[in-house]
């Protein structure tokens, strides 16, 4: 029986490029550069991983995002998953992550699935919270924030690193699970996995396709909103201490004015 990984990934806007809010206070994704959130990229690297190790396995990696969104779906594809599922639809703009969540549980029902991988949070949204949502919705058990995951005989387990303890967890699949940015570094695309890329299949579904109405999802319909937002001010230079012997003690002062120590 082939093992059917569903891998979750977002298209977030560049942390280096100029993020700002849109007027509805959404997150402008229109002019903005955007690619595969790093944390994701650990969790297609295990996928590979899982797959490299079982007897036959498949890794599909499937995002909820704007047209864009497909360059993440292929960097996913160079780093070596076999195909992609892009839901994609206008209704589904400002969605929050309970709707996302919504999405994500119809569309990797659609698809079929063992285990679904997902990171430990998007570099945009950063609430961590939509695996647990996925688990909840697919009825199915989680096991989240791995350090370290594999499969063996229908089990998934792993070991989730705290401040003063590890756990060794497991559950039957199917299952949800979420990596963390501890759990081994990411492959490089080789040039042979870029130009494979290009070929695979990419699926493009809508909310049709997935009988969801657009009144379960979009920024009218989400839990949350955004009441305002400000500009975050402009760094300043900070004070600058000029050591003329006095150094030490100017930098403790400043330290206990600003309460450190
Ligand atoms: C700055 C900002 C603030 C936001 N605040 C809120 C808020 O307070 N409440 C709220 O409900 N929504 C909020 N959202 C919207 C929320 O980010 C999206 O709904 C998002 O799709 C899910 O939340 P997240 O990115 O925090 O996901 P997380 O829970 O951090 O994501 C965990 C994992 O889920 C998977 N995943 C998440 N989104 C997708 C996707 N679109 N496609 C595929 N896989 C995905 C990825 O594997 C990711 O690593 C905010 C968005 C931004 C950019």
């Amino acid at each position: 029986m082939s093992l059917r990984i569903v891998v979750t990934v977002k298209y977030v806007p560049d942390a280096t490029g100029d993020r700002h809010f849109a007027d509805d206070l959404t997150v402008d994704r229109d002019d903005v550069d955007g690619l595969l959130s790093e944390l994701d990229e650990y969790a297609v690297e295990q996928a590979l991983q899982i797959a490299d190790d079982a007897d036959d396995a498949e890794v599909t990696v499937l995002t909820v995002g704007p047209d864009d969104a497909k360059d993440a779906l292929r960097k996913a594809l160079s780093m070596g998953a076999d195909k992609a599922i892009h839901v994609e639809d206008e209704d589904l703009h400002g969605t929050d992550a309970i709707g996302t969540s919504l999405v994500l549980a119809k569309a990797i029902e659609k698809a079929g699935y063992d285990l679904v991988i997902s990171g430990m949070a998007s570099t945009d949204g950063t609430m961590g919270v939509v695996p647990a949502l996925l688990a909840e919705r697919l009825g199915v058990p989680q096991v989240t924030l791995l350090s370290e995951v594999s499969v063996e005989d229908g089990t998934v387990k792993g070991r989730r690193d705290g401040d003063a303890a590890s756990e060794q967890l497991e559950a039957s699949l199917p299952a949800v699970v979420s990596v963390t940015d501890q759990s081994g570094e990411a492959r490089y695309p080789s040039f042979k996995g870029i130009m494979a890329a290009k070929k695979k299949p990419v699926e493009s579904w809508d909310l049709s396709d997935l009988d969801i109405d657009a009144d379960e999802v979009g920024l009218e319909n989400a839990y949350t909103a955004v009441e305002s937002a400000t500009e975050r001010p402009a760094r300043t230079a900070g004070t600058i201490v000029k050591d003329e012997g006095e150094g030490g003690k100017q930098l403790a002062e400043f330290l206990a004015g600003q309460k450190f120590i």
